[in-house]
């Protein structure tokens, strides 16, 4: 077969253009005008590869679709090698050298000053995040750093369980500064993305000489804004934390924002360092709990509003009463339901939408609802549902009362606030009841028979 490197050239050429016309992704194409095609050996295609960086994202993104449009066009070829460059080979083709390679391209293009990546999703700003109690303090932290160019507090962390907007406030917070502050330089990365940065540089070897802990620090410093996701993931990597330290340390003292997200307290991450919990502590905390009720129709009702079809209001309520794990599955149940009606060519109505989600509400229908609790707790102690739901205080109502509390929290997937609303009480009165009868429960014999009797009977139907 014809090997010459003009014919190597050409066909890369090609598979640029082809990449590029098919993922409509600038940044993509940027990555691959990096990469230089050396030589076609044993049938096998290999591609120089300057950065780390850039291995990574093109062997997980892009390799299999290199190599089918390579066999387009040469059907020998037999597989793709991806090689990290330690030189920058001459080549017509563009590509930079060792001094001007950016080392991260992930987030930050630094010849582009400062571009905001298509990394970030463009639906996920501050506009079409849906406020409600469960994140109203979040997002006005988000908003502050992303608004406010003097640093009031530092890092800023955001946790809560998934699905619940921590992602959506961070890229918020990118396009926010990027409107007010085009200037500044903002850095988004998975935590999985920084490890991998990390273990590179840490790890320098014979094929790896571009990087180097020093540069990887510089780099960082070079940022206004560092945002990292999902730190939990950084869990338990000894060698990422130590530089992570590092570099939060300097950051800081550089005067430079940062804000993480993690599904739980920094106190609760298993695996961190004591001093980067400390660290992380002296920053601003906050928290994202389940939406509530509201917020779930307030968030359903943005999202319709979007959407190119009309859905009826009851279909919006019964889907805000009935999936109520997270956000995100809630947006699935909504654009499940349009999907089906836009390929079926049927009206939205009640029907069509338990008809559709019938899998995910079947679960749902044998779970156990409050009002159950609340009925068995009141045959068990010959009580009312008044006396239930009162403010009366004698032990013969309120331990009941307690233990149908705690019986929501550990039966039903409901939140705090939630449970608090069918006992017109607030979420801390009911945190208060699941604690204390926590607390009696290996204490008290005769509350832990009725509690395994009323878990049995709830459970059994
Ligand atoms: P997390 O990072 O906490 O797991 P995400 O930020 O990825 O959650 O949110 C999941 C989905 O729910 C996203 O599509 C996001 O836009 C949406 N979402 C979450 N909270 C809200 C909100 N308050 N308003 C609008 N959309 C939201
Ligand atoms: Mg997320």
């Amino acid at each position: 077969m014809d090997c010459s490197q003009d014919t190597i050239l050409g066909q890369w050429a090609a598979i640029c253009a082809r990449i590029q016309e098919e993922q409509h992704d600038r940044f993509a194409v940027r990555w691959l005008s990096k990469i230089v095609p050396d030589k076609i050996e044993n049938n096998r295609v290999n591609l120089l590869v300057p950065s780390p960086c850039i291995h990574e994202l093109v062997k997980q993104n892009y390799a299999d679709q290199i190599l089918s449009l390579w066999q387009e066009q040469n059907a020998e070829i037999g597989g793709l090698d991806l090689q990290l460059a330690v030189t920058p080979r001459p080549t017509a083709h563009p590509v930079r050298t060792q001094k001007t390679m950016p080392t991260v391209t992930l987030a930050v293009e630094p010849e582009e000053n400062k571009a905001i990546p298509s990394l970030l999703d463009p639906a996920h700003t501050f506009d079409t995040f849906v406020v409600g109690p469960s994140n109203q303090f979040a997002c006005a932290a988000a908003r502050k750093i992303a608004e406010d160019d003097s640093i009031t507090f530092n890092p800023l962390y955001i946790h809560g369980g998934v699905g619940l907007g921590k992602t959506h406030l961070m890229h918020a917070i990118a396009w926010r500064m990027k409107e007010l502050f085009p200037d500044k330089s903002v850095l988004y990365l998975s935590s999985e993305q920084f490890f991998h940065q990390f273990i590179r540089a840490m790890r320098p070897d014979k094929t790896n000489r571009f990087e180097s802990t020093a540069n990887f620090r510089d780099l960082f410093r070079s940022v206004d804004v560092l945002m990292i996701d999902d730190i939990q993931f950084i869990c338990g990597k000894k060698a990422t934390q130590e530089e992570f330290f590092h570099t939060f340390n300097t950051l800081i003292a550089c005067g430079k924002k940062i804000v993480l997200s993690a599904d739980s307290l920094p106190q609760d991450l298993q695996g961190i360092e004591d001093r980067l919990k400390t660290r992380i502590a002296q920053g601003l905390i906050v928290d994202i709990h389940p939406a509530s009720y509201e917020l779930r129709l307030g968030i359903l009702t943005e999202k319709a509003a979007s959407l190119s079809m009309s859905i009826p209001s009851n279909v919006l309520d019964f889907l805000a009463c009935n999936i109520t794990s997270n956000v995100r599955e809630l947006e699935g149940a909504l654009n499940r339901i349009v999907a089906h009606a836009e390929l079926m060519g049927s009206p939205i109505n009640l029907e069509t939408t338990r008809s559709v989600l019938k899998d995910i509400l079947n679960i749902r229908e044998k779970a156990v609802h409050i009002t159950d609790i609340q009925q068995a707790v009141c045959a068990h102690y010959d009580l009312t549902l008044l006396d239930l739901k009162s403010t009366r205080r004698e032990r013969r109502i309120a331990r009941p009362r307690q233990l149908a509390m705690y019986l929501a929290k550990t039966l039903t997937p409901y939140s705090l606030p939630d449970i608090g609303a069918q006992f017109d009480r607030d979420h801390t009165t009911i945190m208060h009841a699941v604690k204390t009868i926590e607390g009696l429960l290996p204490r008290d014999a005769q509350l832990a028979a009725d509690a395994a009797i009323l878990t049995r009977r709830l459970k059994e139907g």
